[in-house]
């Protein structure tokens, strides 16, 4: 038996990252040889975290061999994970999304809960098989945690996310809440960034109703800092459309201290936005959403509800 490999979604993001270092940690205790790999680049709030760790980001692949045996993390949509996911034999799945254009030719393990982040099914999946939590897969577990929740401020942090963030806080033995106020500082810097680079940092592709679009998202403790580059912004949003045929580009800008989101729309269905905020786009195709803050919950929802 080959070398099994688990992975996050495309444009990975800490829960993604930390999701596969800390699901392959746990199967390789219970006897099994897996791997933790990327589907893309390490953003600036995960390397804060593997800094701190000093521990190395998983191996970076782009071609996977046909029939190779594989564990998803954090994604189950065939548009979010490897181009040749089709072609893979997928033994588990743990995570916390919508389950969408997601279908397999054999049985397999499906671990998924509307929880805040794949970390607390994960914390669930080590309890169950009595598998001891040590200080470094603790703070990988806590740090996806607070990425995934915004320090549990998120409208999708549930009762098992601040449970397991806090048994979590005492098996790292730090001050969980000053570490990630820095972890979230960190992801916040865009400034070495150009605009393709930023619209595509977390960027989630879904195809409904035959319709392909993106919904991107970028954190700050400045909306208006980010929103000064909205020119450069909204060309790249224009190139990502052509090139990748979208309807849409939806790109998120959340205020992380204040909670809410302003967000840009370019494509053919800046309509269906409208209507799914209630809201008019002003005339620079923007348009402010008061506690808005979670893609999942709060922007793919009423997005898909409003497609036709
Ligand atoms: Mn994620
Ligand atoms: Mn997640």
């Amino acid at each position: 038996m080959g070398e099994i490999l688990v992975f996050g979604h495309k444009n990975p993001d800490t829960d993604s990252i930390c999701s596969a270092l800390v699901k392959a940690n746990l199967e390789n205790k219970l006897g099994k040889n897996v791997k933790a790999v990327r589907l893309g680049n390490v953003n600036k709030e995960t390397q804060y975290v593997l800094d701190y760790l000093k521990i190395e980001a998983p191996e970076f692949v782009s071609n996977i061999e046909n029939g190779t045996e594989v564990m998803l993390v954090d994604h189950n949509e065939f548009d979010q994970s490897a181009d040749n996911i089709e072609n893979l034999k997928i033994l588990s799945v743990t995570d916390h999304h919508r389950i969408s254009n997601f279908h397999t030719s054999e049985p397999l393990y499906y671990n998924a809960k509307p929880y805040g982040c794949t970390n607390t099914l994960l914390f669930e999946e080590y309890k169950a098989n009595n598998v001891e939590i040590d200080y470094k897969i603790a703070i990988l577990m806590i740090s996806a945690i607070i990425s995934d929740t915004l320090l549990l401020k998120s409208p999708t942090c549930t009762k098992f996310d601040i449970d397991a963030f806090s048994e979590l806080e005492k098996i790292a033995g730090i001050d969980a809440r000053d570490y990630g106020m820095k972890m979230l500082k960190a992801g916040t810097d865009l400034s070495t960034y150009s605009a393709t680079e930023i619209v595509n940092l977390d960027a989630k592709e879904f195809t409904e109703k035959g319709k392909k679009f993106v919904v991107a998202q970028v954190n700050t403790a400045d909306i208006d800092d980010v929103f000064s580059r909205k020119e450069e912004l909204a060309f790249a949003m224009e190139k990502e459309i052509n090139d990748k045929g979208l309807e849409l580009f939806l790109f998120v800008i959340t205020d992380i201290v204040n909670t809410n989101s302003k967000i840009i729309a370019m494509g053919n269905l800046k309509g269906v936005v409208e209507k799914a905020f209630n809201k008019k786009l002003d005339s620079d195709d923007s348009m402010f959403l008061e506690g808005v803050m979670s893609r999942k919950k709060q922007i793919a929802p009423p997005l898909l509800a409003n497609l036709d």
